[in-house]
């Protein structure tokens, strides 16, 4: 049964869909109704080339750029925002970018209101949340603005509509509009576009098609225009600035472009189908972007032994290339050869230069598979390591569980479920499972004290 090779994009959305129903029905009234729909998504390779675009720019900006955490949203509206040490950005606005430029630009301009100490309070309180549940009511607000702005009554609508619906001071302050900042936002991406040796077009692109949609009506409302109002005049100050750079018309290095366009065809063919998948394929049919595609199509769509040949020509194109690998182990998952899949997984993490939590969780799942009591053991190891580099992989947790289960270590079992669900934002089973989970261990051993942890832990917001 265990033969879900690891959280593919589309899968994980189906993952978080099923345990937020779950969520909802234990603490209903304390998460917002928009967390049921929260379609956070996990992918290594995406979350890697974000970070990879991220990183300079953050050091330019003199932040802390050693733990920003990626957060996907499978969402084809166009938003992209920075709150503590996270970076949400939507699947749609990775999409339409043609090139990394384009998300860069967007990029430093989010790192620019952050190095201003814009909307400080809200991300202080980003900074503490460490629960699902709290994104999820922030990532409501981004859908209840755009509800509230179709109700035609601009920006100061919006406001009041989320002040009603929400009442949070970390609602409104998402909102805010402040032209002076966005100003300054735009002059600090500048700067570190500079100081990285990168041009601003792809960030004056961005921007531009947001001044030019606004006056399509009917169209999809993009979270990010709202929050980011776009006048001609900061349009025009901006191009100026853009000029202005040494650094005008730089390209993007055709490794980092290659890697953007694998990540675009990626998206499209897990969350748009294969048609979406084609028609980018179509634009550059020789490319190993699209060798790439058609592999995941005929993996997702097709014959698992045509996708696996498929595999095998990429990874002799870029024998080091990590997400090849994966692939490979996903493809023999899927085809119940949980051994090969195994090696492929390991593959893939030994070649993965950030060590992907995700990959070792994948990993350790193929091992579950093969199901022998060795096998079930160093999949602990594994999901543990791989949890250990991403505590919030709520997945992850089901999976130690079970592997826990099977043999037959039961408070380790409880522990994760307990683990499982804290990071969901469900803390009165997280409290049951850990109660459960200490009766049965010694008191003050590590294990122990974790489950302590659990039980003591005061949700944020509540009264004390
Ligand atoms: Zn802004």
């Amino acid at each position: 049964m265990l033969s879900r090779p690891r959280l593919t994009i589309a899968r994980a959305a189906r993952v978080f869909a099923t345990l937020w129903l779950a969520v909802m029905v234990t603490v209903a009234g304390s998460v917002n109704a928009f967390a049921q729909n929260v379609p956070v998504v996990r992918d290594a390779e995406i979350e890697a080339l974000v970070r990879d675009y991220a990183r300079p720019i953050f050091k330019a900006a003199g932040l802390s750029n050693d733990a920003i955490d990626i957060v996907l949203v499978n969402d084809q509206s166009f938003n992209a925002f920075v709150a503590g040490r996270r970076l949400f950005i939507n699947t749609g606005a990775l999409m339409e970018a043609e090139t990394p430029n384009e998300i860069i630009g967007v990029i430093a301009h989010e790192a620019g209101h952050i190095a201003g100490g814009h909307q400080q309070k809200l991300r202080e309180q980003l900074e503490r949340a460490k629960t699902m549940a709290i994104i999820a009511t922030l990532l409501g607000a981004g859908a209840i603005v755009a509800g509230a702005t179709t109700n035609s009554r601009g920006l100061a609508g919006a406001g009041m509509g989320v002040a009603a619906g929400g009442g949070e001071m970390a609602q409104r302050s998402v909102l805010a509009y402040q032209r002076s900042e966005e100003m300054t936002a735009d002059r600090s991406a500048i700067t570190y576009l500079n100081a990285t040796g990168q041009s601003g077009m792809g960030m004056l692109k961005t921007f531009g098609r947001f001044q030019s949609a606004l006056s399509l009506s009917g169209a999809q409302v993009d979270p990010y225009r709202i929050s980011h109002p776009m006048p001609r005049e900061r349009i025009a100050n901006l191009e100026v600035l853009v000029k202005q750079s040494p650094y005008v018309d730089k390209v993007d290095p055709p490794a980092l472009q290659q890697r953007h366009d694998m990540m675009r065809i990626k998206i499209a063919a897990y969350m748009g189908g294969q048609a979406a998948a084609v028609r980018l394929m179509r634009k550059n049919p020789g490319s190993l972007a699209s060798q790439y595609g058609l592999a995941q199509t005929t993996y997702l769509y097709g014959n698992l032994a045509a996708a696996l040949s498929k595999t095998n020509a990429l990874i002799k194109a870029q024998p080091k290339n990590p997400y090849f690998q994966e692939l490979r182990g996903d493809i023999l998952m899927k085809a119940n050869k949980p051994k090969d899949a195994s090696q492929a997984y390991a593959k893939a993490v030994s070649l993965d230069p950030v060590r992907s939590g995700l990959l070792l969780v994948s990993y350790g799942q193929a091992l579950m598979a093969i199901g022998t009591p060795d096998s079930l053991e160093k999949a602990v190891v594994q999901i543990n390591k791989g949890l250990g580099r991403d505590r919030e992989n709520v997945a992850g947790y089901r999976y130690l569980a079970q592997a826990n289960g099977e043999l037959g270590k039961i408070p380790a079992a409880d522990l994760a479920t307990a683990e499982g669900h804290f990071y969901s934002g469900d803390y009165r089973n997280a409290k049951i499972f850990a109660m459960r989970a200490q009766q049965k261990l010694k008191r003050g051993e590590p294990g122990w004290l974790r489950a302590q942890d659990i039980i003591n832990y005061a949700p944020p917001g509540k009264k004390k």
